[in-house]
């Protein structure tokens, strides 16, 4: 491509708000044979709101809820506000919080006013050595409903679970169906559990799911997911910058973290994913015009 084409490309971008960060991406866009995607902010709102909780006998909901919600208040993840925000429209008071701990990709912990509380995922809990199989079947329910499933824990005993659901940006299905209709493949890699991420994949048509990441492993999956082509991937937090890095081209959605954005080739100005197939067709256009 010539120099001109990639400036009238770019400048074609500008104005349906895609960045190019690189004139390079504008080329290299066009060969793109996959795009793989962060779930959570990426393919939906990634602002879950709480939906369900189950209480072990012997659990009060008021006390269940104003203890998670001490803890979540201390953590920065979209699931943290969900919770916060339904405890404090019960009446949960705040409470004093010591020792919160963060364990990245399975829960969160923290003593609240001297009972020690953790809340996280499935593997979270079998990490702490706790059995959870009296709510195999909630969870299962809550898998295929498209919700995320958590497991509370007080004082070391199983006492809650509790599920959250993100919904789906209003311009994926759309989004999903152009990139098909331009014969990409399209992936999600998530750190969330398989039933829910399988869920949410097949109610949007998606090709291939990649689940229960751990945050250092989207890396490894887009690395994986190169076998089936040139690889685009989409996402907008902390932890997509590696992958975002690893791509052939990285798109950041621009509503999301920075450091997304600085590790990417391409911003998508608004939080929709329109932008991408518009941004694949504009780099078909453009450079394919010229050859
Ligand atoms: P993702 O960005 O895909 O949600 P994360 O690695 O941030 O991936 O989280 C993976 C899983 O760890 C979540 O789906 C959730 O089950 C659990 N988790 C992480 N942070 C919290 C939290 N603050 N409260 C409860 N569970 C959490
Ligand atoms: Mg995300």
């Amino acid at each position: 491509a010539t120099p001109t084409s990639i400036m009238v490309g770019t400048g074609r971008g500008a104005e349906m708000g895609v960045l190019f960060r690189k004139g390079e991406a504008l080329q290299l866009l066009k060969e793109a044979r996959v795009v793989a995607l962060d779930k959570t902010g990426t393919l939906t709102e990634g602002k879950p709101a709480l939906t369900d909780l189950e209480l072990v006998d012997g659990f009060d909901r008021a006390q269940v809820l104003s203890l998670v919600a001490a803890v979540e208040e201390r953590s920065e993840h979209p699931i943290a506000r969900a919770i916060v925000e339904a405890a404090q429209a019960e009446g949960a008071g705040s409470l004093p919080v010591e020792g919160f701990n963060s364990v990245t990709g399975y829960g969160v912990e923290a003593t609240v006013a001297g009972t020690r509380v953790q809340i996280g995922a499935d593997r979270y809990m079998r990490k702490l050595g706790l059995v959870i199989d009296v709510f195999d079947q909630t969870a299962e329910r809550l898998g295929d409903e498209g919700k995320t499933p958590l497991y509370t824990a007080i004082d070391g005993k199983l006492a809650a679970i509790i599920a959250v659901a993100d919904p789906i940006k209003e311009t994926t299905p759309e989004a999903i169906s152009a990139l098909h209709a331009l014969g990409l493949k399209v992936a999600m890699i998530t750190g969330d559990n398989a039933r829910t991420a399988d869920a949410i994949a097949r109610r949007l048509g998606i090709d291939e799911v990649v689940s229960e990441v751990l945050p250092d492993g989207k890396v490894e999956a887009v690395k994986r997911l190169k076998a089936l082509g040139r690889l685009a991937y989409v996402g907008d937090g902390i932890n997509d910058a590696p992958a975002l890095a690893e791509a052939d081209v990285g798109l950041a959605i621009g509503t999301g973290t920075d450091v997304a954005i600085e590790a990417a080739d391409v911003v998508l100005m608004s939080g929709s994913l329109r932008g991408i197939p518009n941004a694949i067709a504009l780099s078909q256009a453009t450079i394919g015009n010229i050859r």
